[in-house]
């Protein structure tokens, strides 16, 4: 079988003002991510590891921060659109793996909607996305609470390959 896997990181600064978007999920917290979409660092980070698995670019390239067009876009809808190019391409979604930096909120409650969701959206099971979420331990500008970053990593298989 045909296989690619790619892998996508994002940071974003965390300020007040601004709510907070997570896997497509309002959290509650004081502060949200600064952006010109949502600023979802968890979806951008897994929509750059499925478009550099699929060797179509990345998410800068498909959504521009100067297009006005992405201004204050929801990241669940460009995640969608970076399936369909995907699926386009002639591969399918077989699992993503997601880590998200955060010293704060925890990310437990809101873990199973997150991976519902997402799950969704790739088109796969829900044990098929993997949410994990760990503390800079203090160190670094993450560390001090000054923004969030995520890592993905995601598997294609080839569509004719499929069973
Ligand atoms: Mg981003």
């Amino acid at each position: 079988m045909r296989m690619r896997i790619g892998q996508g990181y994002d940071v974003h600064r965390l300020v007040t003002g601004r709510p907070l978007v997570l896997g497509g999920e309002r959290i509650d917290f004081e502060r949200g991510l600064e952006g010109h979409s949502d600023a979802d660092v968890l979806l951008h980070a897994l929509g750059d590891a499925l478009l550099g698995a699929a060797g179509l670019g990345d998410l800068g390239q498909h959504f521009p921060p100067s297009d006005e067009r992405w201004r204050g876009a929801d990241s669940v809808d460009l995640l969608r659109r970076i399936v369909e190019l995907v699926h386009g391409a002639g591969w399918r979604v077989v699992n993503a793996d997601l880590t998200l930096l955060a010293e704060a909120p925890r990310l437990a409650p809101h873990r199973d909607r997150i991976r519902a969701r997402v799950a969704r959206v790739l088109g796969v099971e829900v044990a098929a996305v993997g949410l994990k979420a760990t503390t800079n331990e203090g160190l670094g500008a993450i560390g001090r609470g000054e923004g969030m970053a995520a890592f993905a990593v995601a598997l294609l298989a080839a569509e004719s390959d499929a069973p």
